[in-house]
């Protein structure tokens, strides 16, 4: 599963994030703060899963997760159009994705981020 091995090296570095001295999660509230490219991901849905399975027993498992998937665009050289797309437009094993223009309807590639943009730990 896609989600399923990017969020294993999310959780690991996180863990070992928490693991570091001076670092208190005792009795705190944690929110893990994570984004993501569209393209990295099917669904935001089986990447919540994932994390859910993957924290389970950890310091993690009371964490919160503010999972921010960065949309993918479309950009179309017939009429112009420029904007985002929903989640799942796409198949996100596709090389160079192409989707259809929501305007014109010409078939135009889309480009977004494949990785983790970023992952922050917030204690409160
Ligand atoms: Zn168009």
């Amino acid at each position: 599963m896609h989600e399923y091995g990017l969020m294993e090296e999310v959780v690991k570095s996180l863990l070992a994030k928490l693991a570091e001295p001076g670092v208190d999660t005792e009795g705190a509230e944690t929110e893990v703060v994570l984004k993501v490219g569209a393209l990295a991901i099917h669904s935001a849905a089986a990447t919540r899963q994932a994390f859910e399975v993957l924290v389970k027993g950890t310091p993690l498992e009371k964490a919160r997760l503010n999972l921010i998937v960065e949309p993918m665009t479309l950009a179309c050289p017939s009429c112009g159009f420029k904007g985002p797309l929903p989640e799942g437009a796409v198949d996100p094993h596709e090389q160079l994705p192409l989707a259809h223009c929501p305007r014109c309807g010409t078939l135009a590639p889309v480009t977004g981020s494949r990785g983790v943009e970023s992952i922050e730990l917030v204690l409160d």
